[in-house]
């Protein structure tokens, strides 16, 4: 049987209208919507594309917006101190430093600087600490747009040989930890492979749910997947293509086509992971929003 898509955007556009009604509702209330801010330093395509979809995303959900662009010469400094001033407005519930920045700044310093209250790409340390304590926090979008896929999607975790490929600390190690969890969707047996694990492939044949978060375009091959196991792709691979006007297009981690037989679900890409990641983001705002204003 062919596998069932795991259409992402659809999905996504379901939750949006979810949190729609409740910013409706709060903006009934005489109440101001939550507000997003994004700083993005420099003019890297793909990150202006990334928010491009987040401001997008804001005004379909109602939420007000602004992005703070800054040119690639911009220091640390400055930057850090651009940080401290959206810490201090009131009127900004959450805030996203768009990644990567430019070499001369350090990531590290620069997401340690954002307060864990407005952090709503949940890559503060204190926000990853209590995720994988399993207290109340922002949790880091992609991997809690893929909780939401699966959850929404009726896909069982519990007790399930879960393999995650990567261990970013904005992906693959959030992942592996989210699904170890004792929660709802969690209490899977996760196995973390990487750059330097031996016998990759074997690991992965085993998976009944396999994460892909590597960043290599046709990683995941046929043969490394067991007959009706959940597939996850994450990746995001530009590729050359001379049938595309662009002359290039967008493919995951994963050989798509040929494993579209032997997955029980897969997502797509793009159209996948890519949308859940953005409403999450714009579920974390909202949870910022509510808790500062005791909703
Ligand atoms: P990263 O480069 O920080 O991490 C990649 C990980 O893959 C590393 O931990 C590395 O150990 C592992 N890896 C590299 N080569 C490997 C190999 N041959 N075998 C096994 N493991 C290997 O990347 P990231 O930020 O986690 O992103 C991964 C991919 O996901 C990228 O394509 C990125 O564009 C995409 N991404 C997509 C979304 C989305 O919303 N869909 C969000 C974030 C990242």
């Amino acid at each position: 049987m062919p596998a069932q898509i795991l259409d992402g955007k659809h999905l996504s556009n379901v939750i949006k209208g979810e949190i729609k009604e409740e910013v409706d509702a709060i903006i009934a209330k005489g109440l101001r919507p939550p507000h997003l801010s994004a700083i993005l330093v420099g003019n890297n395509p793909a990150s202006e594309s990334y928010i491009r979809n987040k401001v997008r995303s804001c005004d379909q959900v109602g939420f007000s917006s602004d992005v703070l662009r800054r040119d690639e010469s911009l220091t640390e400094a400055e930057l850090l101190e651009l940080v401290n001033q959206l810490n201090q407005d009131e009127q900004i519930d959450g805030f996203i430093v768009q990644l990567p920045l430019p070499d001369h700044i350090d990531d590290q310093k620069v997401l340690l600087a954002v307060d864990p209250a407005k952090d709503v790409d949940g890559f503060h340390p204190f926000n990853f600490g209590c995720m994988a304590q399993g207290l109340d926090c922002f949790l880091p979008a992609t991997p809690y747009g893929i909780l939401l896929m699966l959850d929404r999607n009726n896909i069982e975790t519990s007790g399930k040989q879960v393999v995650v490929i990567g261990r970013s600390n904005i992906v693959g190690r959030p992942m592996s930890i989210l699904l170890s969890r004792k929660s709802k969707i969690g209490n899977a047996t996760v196995t973390l492979v990487h750059s330097r694990t031996q016998n990759l492939e074997a690991i992965c044949k085993e998976a009944d749910i396999l994460i892909s978060a590597l960043g290599k375009p046709f990683f995941v091959t046929q043969d490394m997947v067991k007959e009706g196991a959940v597939v996850v792709d994450v990746g995001i691979n530009r590729i050359e293509d001379a049938t595309r006007k662009s002359g290039s297009r967008l493919v995951g981690d994963v050989d798509y086509p040929n494993l579209l037989e032997k997955a029980s679900f897969i997502t797509p890409v793009p159209g996948g992971v890519g949308p859940m990641t953005v409403v999450s983001l714009m579920l974390n705002t909202l949870k910022a929003y509510k808790t500062k204003h005791a909703i």
